[in-house]
């Protein structure tokens, strides 16, 4: 892979010697042995969820602090080291604590003073009846960007969802309204059900299939049908390698990035300078300590004439999901809970009672050091030897 045009820019960035990113290339850090010699406050939190969301209803994260704020691990648990070592290259990046990084300090560059002070997010509008959309919209107060799940049941949910849409957009005509099918129709129906909802005026239609190649292939029947819907790669897009092969397939027009599967900040910005395409950052299900990551990523993210014209001025990010845990890390009012349709552009330190009363029991703590430790060797390593 290109390494080298990916790392460039992020060194440029974090003004380091070291390559900072993307990590899960062969690029050892120059880390010393254990892990706690550089951390010495993990904590383990266990999240309760307001509903099952991604087959969970409780979400464990790991903090830590360094020395430019706190950061959070929290790769779900289902994931294998290689995976969860780029998400723990995020954390130390965002704690500072990558080795010979300044990225994480606050005032690293000039430009970090002309970051807007907050980011706009989207509402989400789960499947529910027409009834329904009203009430749960208001929740959100005004808010300019909503997104709207479908095929929650493939095919079979169609009807419903246009009902739905359609209320939608007697309520709010001129929303911004964004789909995501969540990979839920098969090629072939992912063709059919665009015909339907092209006439909704959509902003975009996140991921209606699985895999880059059925998106590429939807795409140019979309193009050759004439059918304006623009496609968004989220499920696609895991891991830094992936946003350059959905613009080198033409798979979408917008991709959907979340900071820590891509290794951090400047990973991230490096990988969607070298892919070309319009960015949404969104959230990988985070506390607020993760989610003001997502803020300060999509802060920085580059204002291009191709991301005006898709996605606006002010483009939505996904990160207004703290909403989905029945307790955060922090007080509702000082962590990234969206008011009127936006989020701070901030550092969260959680609350130290907080911590504690979240705390995992001892068993899960020592899974999640023992965790820590094998994603920390593996960078230590650069993945040659785990
Ligand atoms: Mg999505």
């Amino acid at each position: 892979m290109a390494d080298s045009s990916l790392s460039a820019p992020s060194q440029s960035l974090s003004g380091s010697h070291t390559p900072a990113g993307p990590p899960g290339t062969k690029e050892p850090l120059d880390l010393p042995e254990h892990f706690e010699d550089v951390i010495e406050d993990l904590h383990v939190l266990r999240l309760p969820m307001v509903t099952r969301f991604r087959g969970i209803t409780e979400r464990e994260v790991a903090l830590f602090s360094g020395p430019a704020g706190w950061a959070e691990f929290s790769p779900f648990t289902e994931y294998g080291t290689e995976e969860a070592s780029r998400w723990l290259h995020a954390a130390l990046e965002c704690a500072g604590l990558l080795p010979g990084d300044r990225a994480g300090q606050p005032s690293a560059s000039a430009a970090a003073d002309a970051e807007p002070r907050t980011v706009a997010v989207n509402a989400t509008l789960p499947a529910c009846p027409p009834d329904e959309v009203e009430p749960v919209l208001a929740r959100y107060g005004h808010v300019g960007t909503v997104k709207a799940k479908v095929a929650e049941h493939g095919l079979d949910s169609l009807d419903e969802d246009i009902e739905r849409l359609r209320e939608f957009r007697r309520l709010f005509p001129r929303t911004d309204l964004r789909l995501d099918a969540n990979a839920g129709y098969s090629l072939d129906d992912g063709l059919r059900v665009c015909e339907r909802f092209a006439d909704f005026d959509l902003q975009y239609f996140e991921q209606p299939v699985p895999g880059v190649e059925d998106m590429a292939r939807l795409r140019e029947e979309l193009v050759g049908r004439d059918l304006p819907i623009v496609l968004a790669a989220d499920e696609s897009i895991r891991k830094a390698e992936d946003p350059l092969r959905v613009a080198a397939l033409g798979a979408a027009e917008v991709i959907i990035v979340k900071v820590q599967p891509l290794g951090g900040i400047a990973a991230a910005r490096a990988v969607i300078d070298a892919c070309g395409l319009p960015a949404v950052v969104s959230s990988a299900l985070e506390s607020s300590v993760g989610l003001a990551a997502g803020a300060r990523l999509a802060a920085q993210l580059p204002r291009t004439v191709r991301s005006r014209a898709l996605l606006g001025e002010n483009p939505a990010c996904g990160l207004g999901t703290v909403r989905l845990f029945a307790t955060d890390v922090v007080a509702d009012t000082a962590g990234m809970r969206p008011v009127d349709g936006a989020v701070p552009v901030t550092r969260i330190v959680p609350d130290p009672d907080r911590l504690q009363s979240l705390a995992v029991d001892p068993g899960r703590y020592d899974w999640w050091a023992q965790r820590l430790q094998q994603c920390w060797s593996r960078l230590r390593s650069g993945g040659r030897a785990d």
